[in-house]
């Protein structure tokens, strides 16, 4: 087995779900929502396997799903993308995976931020590139100009960001975007963002793009998820989009990793995307919702939350709390005595973690989140 994966164990997130199938705990760890999805784009779906080809799509997608990935960004996020800038990939995590084998060589420096999603490290050191790791904390989790100069040598080649953030739940403000275009064009940097929540943004706030700064459209990979924009995570659709420069590469690399993504659900997510801002807009509002929900009964029950301005996390902040465990440990006792699972958010770092913020998922039904927060609330009191 090569290294990178003899030293690696199982992704907390399976392990976490597995303990929970085991026990019967509420899984509030890994980000899944509970609900079955909208309807009609599941319907698209179910029409396109028995109405449309189920043979191999073109390896770039299908041009309905790339044109409207185009015509969606430029709608919500004032991108001036087209459809050849777009290659649908089988989820977020295959574009992860084409763009860093496509960008990378050997020898290469990475700019990774923790918290980390754990797919980043592995897939960096596999296509034999260095990691260097730049560290986040809470409560603001902020990238600084000074950070980023820290990070780099004349080996960097890349960055990539994660915003919003997962497990954070924050985003990179209009200053820090500015910051890191700056040392992009300036350091002759190429930026893979990972923008798969960008859809799951609160409280009024809109998404802005790494690509949409000033010298960033040329030198920007820019990665999205269906999964995560429809609540549907196990179709694992998404897509890169890139000037053709380095979409040629982010081809060649897609083309020997899965080739294509099945056709009937490019075709649902190409439906999609085609709704209006109003659809997507009541999409937030739900999950929204359910953030409040849980937020409300954790500080209820004597916990301190820290901010959720995005995707379907919100994180306990132990210290705040005056629970004197680490995240671990508080995560173990919880499935064990409250039977409710999250995931610490310590397995986000590769090195110097963050050991005091415990994540946890709000996109349940009202039952389940009532259900957990009634538990913890016990268990809770318990610990005083
Ligand atoms: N990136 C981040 C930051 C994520 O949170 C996730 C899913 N949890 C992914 C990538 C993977 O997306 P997909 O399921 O589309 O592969």
């Amino acid at each position: 087995m090569n290294p990178v994966y003899a030293r690696m164990g199982t992704t907390i997130f399976e392990a976490m779900s597995a303990r929970a199938r085991a026990t019967g705990a509420i899984n509030l760890g890994q980000g899944f929502p509970e609900a079955q999805g909208p309807a009609d784009i599941l319907d698209a779906a179910a029409r396109a396997l028995t109405e449309k080809s189920n043979q191999y799509p073109p390896m770039l997608g299908i041009p309905e799903l790339r044109a409207a990935v185009a015509a969606h960004y430029a709608g919500h996020q004032g991108l001036d993308l087209t459809a050849d800038d777009v290659i649908v990939t089988s989820g977020a995590t295959e574009a992860l995976a084409a763009a860093l084998l496509a960008l990378v060589s050997p020898g290469d420096e990475v700019i990774l931020f923790q918290p980390l999603y754990d797919a980043y490290l592995p897939l960096v050191e596999r296509a034999g590139g260095v990691a260097k790791l730049v560290r986040l904390s809470p409560p603001d989790w902020r990238v600084t100009a000074e950070m980023l100069d820290a990070a780099w040598s004349p080996k960097t080649r890349l960055l990539l960001l994660n915003s919003p953030l997962n497990p954070s739940a924050s985003m990179a403000g209009p200053e820090e975007l500015s910051v890191i275009a700056r040392f992009c064009v300036d350091r002759d940097v190429t930026a893979i963002c990972d923008e798969v929540w960008e859809e799951l943004v609160f409280d009024g706030a809109a998404h802005v793009s790494l690509m949409a700064q000033p010298g960033m459209r040329e030198r920007t990979v820019k990665i999205g998820s269906a999964g995560k924009m429809f609540a549907l995570t196990g179709w694992k659709v998404g897509w890169m989009c890139a000037a053709p420069e380095l979409a040629k590469g982010l081809a060649k690399a897609h083309q020997f990793l899965t080739f294509t993504t099945p056709p009937n659900l490019q075709w649902a997510a190409a439906y999609g995307l085609g709704k209006d801002k109003a659809w997507f807009d009541a999409e937030r509002a739900v999950f929204q919702r359910s953030r409040d929900r849980l937020v409300a009964g954790l500080e209820a029950a004597g916990y301190v939350t820290l901010p959720s301005a995005a995707t379907y996390f919100v994180s306990i902040d132990l210290t705040a709390s005056g629970i004197g465990l680490d995240d671990v440990t508080f995560c173990d006792r919880m499935i064990d005595e409250a039977g409710v699972a999250a995931i610490p958010v310590s397995a986000f770092y590769a090195e110097d973690p963050v050991t005091n913020v415990v994540r946890l998922c709000f996109a349940k039904s009202d039952a389940t989140l009532d259900a957990a927060i009634e538990r913890l609330a016990a268990f809770r009191a318990k610990l005083a």
